[in-house]
């Protein structure tokens, strides 16, 4: 018989890569959802503890929980577009006679595993991009919002170039100029409250990045787009809704969010990076540093630099390396073209960093007999 239980275990020093599986989601989380599966109840009410949830934990006005981030830009752009009206929230994908246009930085046009555009043009909305990847000025926006503009789209992410874009405050006050309102994509962001005072109206996060929390998206915002979102279960949004037990994970996510200690957590994290650098100190070809989160969450990672010529194997045949053995152990591999990856902490059970320390030995020593 199949058993998930057979599907062997990765060791996962990338990241909150959906590709792994998320994130961990803790003992509160499971509880909440075994509590819930087998349980009738109206799950108007369910959503509406959801919202308030929310809504507390972001300051927002109103909070929707959706089955991703990714569904939660989608729904949030169909709310831009609808309003409260059913017969348009029926009338999605079909955009006649709604303005359906949204405005997004050429470098905020990203892939996090599917294209962010993608998430748009599902609703029936379509991609105003502005400027050039590198380089967005505030004409390049103010010109680019029309009559036909629904929202603009704002995104936080390592996926967007980190420079030259409209920052936030800028991009929502010219928005707010013309009526229209901002959609922040904050998936994988840790800061709960910054982008709504920074003028977003509604953001966007995932419960199963940086919360532990199930695969879910949550919406916080504007109370009218929210609830225009929440409509959108009566429309495209039926087939991105979420199920009880994902709406009760998401609650108890936001409260072990609430009650977690985060300077303790900082410090097993740095415990971590500073064991893996210690265990690469004597290791030719190969330097470490700790580096900070590009987008500011509070947490670092090791960067390990592979000289291929000394090391005796590029980045890339190391993390190859790393991930075919046993346990496979999966690095932050987005860069190895440049020469090196980096080890993510922030999803390890206990003892597992003393395996990747181990792992990381073995496999340079390999390298170094010639042997990957
Ligand atoms: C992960 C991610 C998403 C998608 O989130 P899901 O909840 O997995 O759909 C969207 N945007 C950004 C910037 C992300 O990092």
């Amino acid at each position: 018989m199949a058993d998930a239980a057979d599907v062997p275990t990765v060791i996962n020093v990338s990241g909150t890569m959906t590709a792994l599986g998320a994130s961990i989601a803790g003992p509160e989380v499971a509880a909440a959802m075994v509590a819930m599966l087998p349980r009738f109840v109206r799950m108007s009410e369910l959503h509406a503890l959801a919202g308030e949830t929310v809504a507390a934990a972001t300051g927002a006005e109103a909070g929707f929980v959706t089955a991703s981030a990714s569904a939660g830009i989608t729904v949030a752009v169909a709310a831009a577009m609808t309003g409260a009206d059913l017969s348009r929230v029926e009338q999605l994908p079909d955009t006649d006679g709604l303005r359906n246009r949204v405005v997004l930085q050429a470098g905020h046009n990203c892939h996090y595993g599917a294209p962010l555009s993608q998430a748009v043009r599902l609703a029936g909305a379509r991609v105003d991009l502005v400027g050039t990847a590198t380089l967005v000025g505030e004409h390049n926006v103010r010109d680019a919002l029309s009559e036909q503009t629904a929202a603009g789209l704002f995104v936080v992410s390592h996926h967007v170039v980190g420079y030259g874009q409209v920052p936030l405050e800028r991009f929502s006050a010219l928005c707010h100029e013309r009526g229209v309102p901002v959609i922040v994509d904050a998936a994988s962001e840790y800061d709960l409250r910054g982008f709504l005072t920074a003028g977003a109206d509604v953001v966007v996060y995932s419960a199963h990045k940086f919360l532990g929390g199930p695969t879910a998206g949550i919406v916080a915002g504007r109370r009218d787009l929210v609830r225009a979102c929440a409509l959108q279960n009566a429309g495209i949004g039926r087939g991105m809704k979420v199920g009880k037990e994902s709406i009760a994970g998401t609650i108890a996510a936001l409260a072990a969010w609430d009650r977690r200690d985060p300077a303790a957590i900082r410090a097993r994290e740095t415990a971590a990076l500073r064991s893996w650098s210690q265990a690469l100190a004597e290791t030719p070809g190969v330097t470490t540093r700790i580096v900070p989160d590009p987008t500011g969450n509070p947490l670092d990672r090791l960067l390990v630099v592979v000289d291929a010529a000394e090391a005796g194997a590029s980045a890339r045949d190391v993390a190859a390396a790393l991930a075919a053995g046993s346990p496979a152990v999966v690095v932050r591999d987005h860069e190895v073209a440049n020469g090196w990856f980096q080890l993510d902490p922030c999803n390890l059970h206990d003892g597992q960093a003393a395996v990747v320390a181990e792992r990381l030995r073995n496999v340079f020593a390999a390298a170094r007999r010639g042997q990957l």
